[in-house]
């Protein structure tokens, strides 16, 4: 007899009735066989023409999901967000690992994945990030010691690497170096800057001069000021300021001067955008002479 043939073959029926077939093609899958006991099926899905086991109870009373589509969606979200797939979570069903452009491995939610694939959000990385903001603060003479205690995003708890203080500073103010330690006093405004020339020439052959003020020494001003290898820069002229305060007034001085005097002279920020990390303050060579006069006419002054 059939049943019994069929029960010495398999511990379980092989029959596949034909409204179980009829509710899988209905939800996009095929049935191949009957598997492992007799609540079991093996599906075959009509959109990755993958297998995969399921109960027949979901089959005829849910929707069946395709564990490889699924992780199709994954791959392609994480893609998608710049990212890696680098496999589930074992301890959440809502987590799994991804590889950063930067090599290293970030666990994060398959929804905030799903989101940053969206280009809702950004996937940033908290080690690199960590490691940027350490190195801002050393550029300093700071120590990053970790977030805001006030809990403001803008806000990082530093200490000064010279006198011991424990600070909060904004982080902008940390980048750009506009900010004093409140016990020991040293910081821009007090410490002495200059203003500075420079010519630039973009790798179109197009040459300007940038005026500005600062407290780094000059590499690192290049480092700060340039995105490309292309631009050729050099600083022309410097003038040594008493103060980070001081020189920031005199630099906006002449800015003010020179755009209500000499309006063709300032350059177009397209012209230079790509190349330059500054969004003004940046004139056609043909200003440099009048330039050189101002600072000329400022040096005296200082001197006196
Ligand atoms: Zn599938
Ligand atoms: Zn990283
Ligand atoms: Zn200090």
């Amino acid at each position: 007899m059939t049943h019994t043939s069929i029960a010495t073959s398999a511990a379980f029926p092989l029959t596949i009735h034909p409204h179980w077939r009829a509710a899988a093609e209905a939800k996009g899958f095929g049935i191949l066989q009957r598997i492992k006991d007799r609540y079991h099926l093996l599906l075959s899905c009509h959109t990755c023409r993958r297998a995969h086991s399921s109960k027949i109870f979901v089959l005829m009373n849910s929707q069946p999901q395709c564990p490889h589509c699924i992780q199709d969606r994954w791959q392609a979200d994480a893609e998608a967000a710049g990212l890696k797939w680098a496999g589930r979570d074992p301890e959440d069903r809502h987590y799994a690992h991804y590889i950063a452009p930067c090599g290293h491995n970030l666990r994060r939610q398959f929804e905030m994945v799903k989101r940053a694939a969206e280009g809702v959000c950004d996937v940033r990385c908290e080690l690199c990030q960590q490691h940027k903001e350490q190195e801002e603060a050393s550029a300093q003479g700071w120590e990053l010691i970790g977030p805001d205690p006030n809990r403001n995003q803008n806000y990082r708890l530093y200490r000064h690497a010279s006198c011991g203080h424990v600070q909060r500073i904004a982080r902008a103010n940390m980048q750009t170096g506009r900010f004093q330690c409140s016990n020991c006093g040293e910081g821009w405004s007090s410490a002495p800057s200059f203003l500075y020339v420079m010519q630039l020439k973009l790798a179109k052959g197009a040459k300007l001069i940038k005026l500005g003020y600062s407290r780094d020494p000059i590499s690192r001003l290049y480092h700060q000021l340039l995105k490309t290898k292309e631009t050729e820069a050099q600083v022309l002229r410097t003038v040594p300021i008493s103060s980070g305060h001081t020189a920031v007034q005199i630099e906006k001085g002449l800015h003010a001067r020179l755009k209500a005097e000499h309006p063709d002279s300032v350059a177009p920020p397209d012209l230079y955008a790509h190349e330059l990390r500054v969004k003004s303050e940046v004139y056609f060579a043909d200003a440099t002479q009048v330039i050189f006069a101002m600072l000329d006419a400022i040096r005296a002054e200082e001197d006196t």
